[in-house]
This record gives C-alpha cells, structure tokens and sequence, in this order.
C-alpha cells in the first residue's frame, strides 16, 4: 500500500501521457515546409509567433470569450498577419496543420508502461482540456476507450481545468471519496491547483520544480518509474 492510497486515478492527456509539445512543434515544422511563403521566414519565428499567439487566444477561450472556431480561425490569420504573409492562406494552414500534428501524436517516454500498469491495478480516468474532436481522435488512436473507465474532455463539460465544476464532475463520476482520487498531471494551474482546490490528492509531472511549487502536490516526479514505485 503506498502513501498516495488511492482508489480511483485520473490522467491529464497532453503533455503527461502524450507528447502533445513535440507533435505541435514537427507540425508547424511541416507546416513551415508545405507554405511557400515561409521560404524567408525562419522556423523559430513562425513557432514563437503561434505559441504567443495561440496562448493568448486560449486564454480567452478558457474565460468564454471566443469560441472554439473562432480560436482555430485567428490563430493562424493572426500568426500570419504577424509575420507579415498572406493571412489568406490561414484556413488552409489550419488544416494542413491539424493533419501534421496528428501524425506526430506518440506517448510521452514511459508513459505507456506506467499508464498500463496502473490500470492493470487501478480503475482509471482522462480528464483534458482541449477540442472535443481532437481529444476523441487521440483517445481512440491510443486505446484509452477500453482502458479508461471515466473519459472527460473541458469542451464536453463547459469548462476547463481548473474550473471547480469539472473536477466536481469528475469525482461523482469517479464514485469514491475526494481524498481517495489521485489526478496525475503537468500543468501547475490546470492540474496541481485544480486537484488540490477539488480535495484531491496530485502527482505532478515536473523536473525541476521551484521550491514553493513542490510544496502543493503529493508527488513530483520526472521519471514514470518513481510514479510506478508510489503506486504499486
Ligand atoms: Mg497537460
């Protein structure tokens, strides 16, 4: 029996058990290579413009601001127009990125091993924030509809992590006690301070964390093999 004890374990997706940030950087890599336009533009500003550009849009989809369509319409017209190309071409960008990104979907390293493991002993769960197409796609590529007992997407919701309602949600689905759901996650505000606001128990995917930060989940761990050794 480990410290954590729980009884039901819930996953991030994107960056804990898939590489979201690796399939993103070779699709606007390929994206970079399919546009003519890019010729003189280098890589690096194409990415840092989408990264800024993107995070700022999902910020305020995340305050219910914009829409989902409206975010995947402006996040290549306005890295476009930044970076001074033809903004006509976003719709197209938009889908050729979708179709890149997709093929460069792979599981973080070790992830596999652990998640099977721990479901081989847990009843385990998926809760992403993230586009209802998108999550469903990938959810299905890895195998998570057989494994996962409790599969929950923001967009299907109304809300994204950290929103107390979703892990509210969560947890009557879970059908355990609060203290007894472990939620395994990267992100510090999604994941870390929306599980423990929940009365949840967190093991945060981090190397290097501040001092301050490490204070607040159960476990940090860099290596899925120290996760593997808390939990079985
Ligand atoms: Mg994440």
């Amino acid at each position: 029996m480990s410290v954590l004890n729980p009884e039901f374990i819930y996953f991030d997706l994107d960056d804990t058990l898939l590489n979201h940030k690796k399939a993103e950087q070779y699709g606007l890599a390929d994206v970079h290579n399919h546009f003519e336009v890019f010729t003189e533009i280098p890589l690096e500003a194409l990415v840092s413009t989408y990264h800024h550009i993107n995070k700022g849009l999902w910020e305020e989809y995340g305050q219910g601001q914009i829409d989902r369509h409206i975010l995947h319409r402006r996040r290549f017209e306005e890295t476009f127009e930044e970076l001074g190309v033809d903004t006509t071409l976003y719709q197209e960008a938009g889908q050729v990125y979708m179709n890149y990104y997709r093929n460069h979907w792979e599981w973080i390293d070790g992830g596999k091993e652990a998640y099977e493991k721990i479901a081989s002993k847990y009843p385990v769960g998926i809760i992403t924030n993230g586009f209802a197409e998108t999550q469903w796609m990938k959810i299905e590529q890895f195998g998570f509809k057989e494994s996962a007992k409790q599969i929950i997407i923001s967009e299907e919701v109304g809300v994204m992590k950290p929103h107390k309602k979703i892990f509210d949600h969560a947890t009557e689905l879970a059908g355990v006690p609060r203290d007894k759901i472990l939620y395994v996650g990267d992100s510090i505000t999604s994941d870390v301070k929306g599980g423990i606001n929940a009365g949840w128990k967190v093991a945060w995917y981090k190397s290097n964390p501040t001092e301050l930060e490490a204070l607040l989940p159960h476990l940090v761990f860099d290596d899925f093999e120290k996760l593997l050794e808390a939990l079985m």
